[in-house]
């Protein structure tokens, strides 16, 4: 078959390479000069830096993850064990947050577990899983947990009222915190979450780019960047884009962007995709003058107010050491804003002076400041979202053209599972081009 795939992140690349070993005529359409999507690294005055925030390599897929390894460059991998904190007030606190209740103070040691023991009553007796992230912290957690971390830093990274936001995005991304752990916790034993990303993977050159650019390794000119779709039509049994017949399209660019180009779309689906809202992050590169080298953490999260607008600090030369030129350290400090923001001087300004107050440089050290946006970065998970993009998603998979990615499908995913999606779409692809049926899209769950 002749294959169009609209945009060249990790999921677009993934399935061009597999459909060209399979002896697909493929072409793949990018907007941007370069390929990668949101996996995407420059470097800045000898700093290499990823736009989309600090990404490692991990999966809880062996086989996905091996895979990914092998495009990266197996043998030029650098491995790290995850050390993660919370700035919390005067002090860091191990992440999760509740991992790591030992080293707040009494008082809020007290309130966290009290608060927890009385929500885990409450759901004994009977209470349902609420519909709104504020509510569920409350319910799954308790008021100490909710008040001391979860609210302040979710209200801040996902910038809105909480009790707008539906909870159930949360199933399956943040882990089961049992009775067990949070004792051993306030003990003061050992507990641990997110074990999948115990250790992680990095490139050591190129940033995390180079397994973007390991995928899209033998593609040659059917990879095409600097290309923006402007237009995608029925034609015949087959698609038309941008004037060019194919018979099948792949979609991964962003639901609000396509329903944009998409002639003779519903209008009733183009208006529910204008209604998929982007939550956009400004990632600031920060390299610095240093003869002491930086604390051994990946990164850290800071869920207050007055620690400035930033919700996370990677620890980024930590990472690779190719990624700061010898005698300097770098971090990347994550914003994220919905509609605009403004990134001048001025703003700048007040990030480093937050920061310094946090105590993790000087600014007088600060040699590189470098913003870069993504506007699609997060997915807008408020109350209508569960219902809309499950319709959506029908539509489109009956609609015979196939749309996956992170905001292909609107799926919180990381570059591993849009990976497994782009072996997913393969598979059904054979299947099409086996049977020559108009198979209705059936990804798992
Ligand atoms: C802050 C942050 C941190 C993350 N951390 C990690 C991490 O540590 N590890 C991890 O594995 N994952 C991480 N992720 C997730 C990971 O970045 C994404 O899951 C993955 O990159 C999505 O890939 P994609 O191909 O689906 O989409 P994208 O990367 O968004 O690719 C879509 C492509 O479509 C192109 N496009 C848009 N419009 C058009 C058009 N009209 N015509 C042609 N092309 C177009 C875009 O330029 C883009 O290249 C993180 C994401 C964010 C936002």
């Amino acid at each position: 078959m002749k294959i169009t795939i609209l945009g060249a992140g990790v999921t677009g690349l993934t399935l061009a390479r597999l459909l060209l070993q399979d002896g697909h005529d493929v072409l793949v359409l990018e907007s941007s000069g370069e390929a990668g999507g949101l996996c995407r690294s420059s470097v800045v005055d000898g700093f290499t830096f990823d736009h989309a925030g600090g990404h490692i390599l991990f999966s809880k897929d062996r086989a996905t993850l091996d895979w990914m390894k092998e495009r990266a460059g197996s043998d030029s991998l650098v491995e790290t064990e995850r050390r993660t904190r919370i700035l919390w007030h005067d002090r860091y606190v191990p992440y999760p947050f509740e991992n790591g209740i030992a080293s707040l103070t009494p008082q809020a040691k007290f309130e966290c577990l009290k608060g927890y023991l009385e929500a885990v009553e409450r759901r004994k007796g009977g209470e349902p899983c609420p519909e709104d992230f504020h509510s569920w912290i409350l319910w799954k957690m308790g008021k100490g947990f909710a008040d001391h971390f979860m609210i302040p830093y979710n209200e801040k990274i996902w910038e809105c009222d909480l009790r707008e936001m539906s909870s159930l995005w949360v199933a399956g991304r943040v882990p089961d915190a049992p009775v067990d752990d949070i004792l051993k916790a306030v003990s003061g034993l050992e507990t641990r979450g997110y074990t999948h990303q115990a250790r992680f993977f990095y490139p050591r050159r190129g940033g995390f780019q180079a397994l973007t650019d390991g995928i899209a390794e033998g593609l040659g000119d059917r990879l095409v960047t600097g290309h923006e779709v402007r237009n995608l039509r029925r034609r015949g049994g087959g698609w038309e884009v941008d004037g060019d017949p194919t018979d099948l399209v792949v979609n991964t660019i962003p639901l609000p962007v396509l329903a944009e180009v998409f002639e003779g779309l519903p209008e009733e689906i183009r208006l529910e995709c204008a209604e998929l809202r982007p939550i956009s992050l400004a990632n600031v590169l920060i390299g610095c003058r240093s003869d002491r080298g930086l604390d051994p953490l990946s990164w850290i999260y800071l869920p207050f107010e007055d620690q400035g607008p930033a919700n996370r600090v990677t620890f980024f030369s930590n990472y690779s050491p190719e990624n700061a030129p010898e005698g300097h350290v770098s971090f990347m400090a994550e914003v994220t804003y919905r509609g605009t923001l403004e990134t001048g001087k001025e703003w700048l300004g007040d990030l480093c002076r937050a920061l310094e107050t946090c105590g993790l440089f000087r600014r007088e050290d600060v040699v590189v400041l470098h913003p870069f946006h993504s506007r699609y970065a997060y997915i807008d998970q408020n109350l209508a979202f569960p219902d809309r993009i499950a319709r959506l998603r029908a539509w489109f998979d009956r609609s015979g053209l196939l749309s996956i990615g992170r905001f292909g499908r609107y799926e919180y995913h990381n570059s591993d599972q849009c990976v497994q999606r782009a072996f997913q779409a393969r598979a059904h692809i054979a299947r099409l081009a086996e049977t020559g049926d108009d198979l209705p899209l059936s990804l798992p769950a």
